[in-house]
């Protein structure tokens, strides 16, 4: 019998919100969520709003933190990079790697991804690798090939141990921003389709507890449908993640059913 997956909900505040901001926030989210148990939430703002974060959440184990980027770098003459330990030292468990706008506007080639990744897991940070195809590869039905190639770029080598840390985010770069989201049958075929490619590449045992995420566009409306797809185990939520009631409602779609 396999074990239930527990759902896991991120939000990416991306370049939005201040420090001051962040309080008020996690003031109306921390009541929005007060009844939740069950999921993971992790809350993913700018790295300059992470010191805040953390002082107000203490050591609550409820609502974990997550940054945006980090440097494959330990330490040294890196201008404007933030490391792994920084992130450890302000109680951060979680690291975007690969994001599409990381890889689309700021050059990160799988080759950067995968040297993120590697350093994050060796400073003990859990990666949300996230991968997916443009419009262009998906309309040319090439989605399949960019995901494996993604996804064997990124943890081809590692140990079986090391990619079940991972969480994997499935975020078609066409249904970023956009307001177009997969439906859930598009997204639970590709969900599918990367946990047999996990399999083959860390065996069945890991795949099949590996959580992996869906991202674009989620919104509490399509929150419900898509959690409920058997491979779609939480959701990577970008605009709506802002306002905490909306991204509260998102987290609420995701408690498991009776
Ligand atoms: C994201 O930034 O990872 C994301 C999914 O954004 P949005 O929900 O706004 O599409």
């Amino acid at each position: 019998m396999s074990i239930p997956r527990k759902k896991f909900i991120a939000g990416n505040f991306k370049m939005n919100t201040t420090s001051s901001e962040v309080a008020s926030y996690l003031e109306a989210f921390r009541v929005a969520t007060e009844k939740v148990n069950d999921v993971d939430i992790v809350l993913i703002p700018p790295f300059t709003s992470l010191a805040k974060a953390s002082e107000i959440l203490g050591g609550a184990q409820k609502i974990r933190l997550g940054a945006q980027n980090m440097s494959s770098e330990a330490k040294g003459a890196y201008t404007g990079e933030i490391s792994a330990s920084m992130l450890r030292d302000l109680f951060v468990r979680y690291v975007l790697v690969g994001h599409s706008e990381r890889r689309r506007l700021f050059g990160e080639t799988d080759e950067m991804v995968r040297r993120k990744l590697v350093t994050a897991l060796k400073s003990e940070l859990r990666p949300i690798l996230c991968i997916g195809e443009t419009l262009e590869e998906r309309q040319s039905n090439q989605e399949k090939t960019v995901l494996e190639s993604q996804l064997r770029a990124a943890i081809e080598g590692l140990s079986p141990e090391e990619i079940s840390e991972i969480v994997i985010a499935y975020e078609p770069v066409w249904a970023i921003g956009t307001g177009l989201t997969a439906t859930p049958e598009q997204a639970q075929q590709a969900h599918l389709f990367i946990r047999d490619y996990l399999g083959k590449l860390s065996g069945t045992s890991v795949a099949n507890r590996s959580r992996i995420l869906y991202g674009g566009s989620v919104t509490p409306d399509t929150a419900v449908e898509l959690l409920s797809q058997p491979d779609i185990d939480g959701a990577l939520v970008g605009g709506a993640s802002l306002d905490p009631r909306a991204f509260a409602k998102i987290v609420a779609a995701a408690i498991p059913q009776e």
